[in-house]
């Protein structure tokens, strides 16, 4: 049997691990958190990145893969020339680094939204025309869900935005408005084969996905400008493994890249339950050489995430989805993280399919009242 190696243990790791049992394929988490998702389905290593007999036993596998983009430098320079690590380095270098990731995206010939790199606060100055008036600063590293991004619509909100931010690199985007957002995730293997994920529509609130809905309601030819950026970006930065593109689509139809995580995504867990091949088992195969095929659902399906918020009372320790009346609605698969409750955090999922989109649109509508 083959083992894989994952930097990282959250649901992710756990999803993955869920999916590569079936494979024959038995996984090894490196992770610090003791109460981390994935501790409960793969072996455990308790340890910080950079442990040298954590990343022993890693080296050990048969491939590394990743559940986030931020894994220690250190941690891929102890692995390199002894285990394949999938992504590689150059290419997490791009995508845990907003600025070298946007230019690396138009390099590979991909449109984004214009941005203004910003090192220190002398580059904020005209900044704001230059995208266009309105815009978004992010910090260039570390940002996840929202965090570590501020609207900002004057000169002096941008110069607010960048102390409140740390005063840290940053890029300025200029704010889209887009007539929806998709995503969609490319898997290639090491010898070059590529397979693509769903097209799939994503609505977010207050900076976190909230839904995602498969097929998304596009216009004709939207899928075939979303793969052939993908491929592009997939074969321009080497990819082996999986990464997924977030994409702003603007009312003309243009795709425009928001970003790309290299890995598995929140907008692909339907893939779980649309009774195709999961982004997870993609992913899998995909680091491990295993033959590729695309991975979309085969019926009409739906996610959504439920996120803490804050609590109703101090016993609740936090507002609860209505478990009973989401098992008692049809179409329903429940995906729990085994994590605290945190307000903000993400602690589950619920996957939902129907026969077509009037039924599934119909059920959305139910669940979604069903989850805080
Ligand atoms: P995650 O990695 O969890 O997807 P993040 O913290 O990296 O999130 P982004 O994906 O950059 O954040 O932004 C979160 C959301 O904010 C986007 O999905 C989109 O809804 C909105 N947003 C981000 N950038 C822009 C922009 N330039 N114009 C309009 N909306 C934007
Ligand atoms: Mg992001
Ligand atoms: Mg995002």
């Amino acid at each position: 049997g083959r083992t894989l190696g994952i930097l990282g243990g959250g649901q992710l790791a756990q999803m993955l691990a869920l999916a590569a049992l079936p494979l024959g394929v038995r996984v090894v988490v490196l992770e610090p958190d003791a109460q981390a998702p994935a501790r409960l389905c793969a072996e455990h290593l308790c340890a910080p990145y950079t442990d040298p007999a954590g990343l022993e036993r890693l080296a050990a596998c048969d491939a590394v893969t990743l559940e986030f983009e931020n894994v220690p430098v250190e941690a891929l320079d102890a692995l390199r020339g002894r285990v394949p690590v999938r992504p590689g380095a150059a290419l997490l270098s791009r995508s845990k680094h907003r600025a070298r990731e946007k230019e690396a995206l138009r390099a590979a010939g991909a449109q984004t939204a214009p941005f203004v790199v910003a090192q220190s606060e002398a580059d904020l100055q005209g900044a704001l025309e230059q995208v266009g008036g309105r815009g978004i600063l992010k910090t260039s590293e570390l940002g996840y869900d929202g965090k570590g991004q501020r609207r900002v619509n004057t000169p002096d909100e941008l110069r607010a935005a960048w102390t409140e931010l740390g005063g840290v690199p940053c890029v300025l985007e200029g704010l889209v408005s887009f007539t929806r957002e998709v995503s969609l995730a490319v898997a290639r293997s090491a010898a070059g084969q590529v397979a693509f994920g769903p097209l799939v529509e994503n609505i977010h609130r207050d900076g976190i996905l909230r839904t995602s809905v498969f097929p998304a309601n596009v216009p004709e030819g939207t899928e075939a400008q979303a793969r052939e950026t993908a491929r592009a970006v997939a074969e321009a930065w080497g990819l082996e493994g999986l990464l997924t593109l977030e994409f702003f689509q603007l009312p003309d139809g243009t795709l425009l890249v928001n970003e790309v995580a290299p890995r598995v995504h929140n907008s692909g867990h339907l893939t779980q339950d649309g009774g195709g091949v999961s982004q997870f088992e993609a992913q899998v195969r995909a680091v491990l050489g295993l033959p590729l095929s695309d991975f979309a659902p085969l019926h009409p399906c739906a996610m959504v995430n439920w996120v803490g918020v804050a609590p109703v009372n101090e016993q609740e320790g936090g507002a609860q989805p209505d478990w009973d009346a989401i098992d008692a609605l049809e179409g329903t698969r429940v995906h729990l993280y085994h994590k605290a409750w945190r307000s903000g955090r993400k602690l589950g999922h619920v996957n939902l399919v129907g026969p077509d989109m009037k039924t599934l649109r119909a059920r959305l509508d139910t669940l979604e009242r069903l989850i805080p």
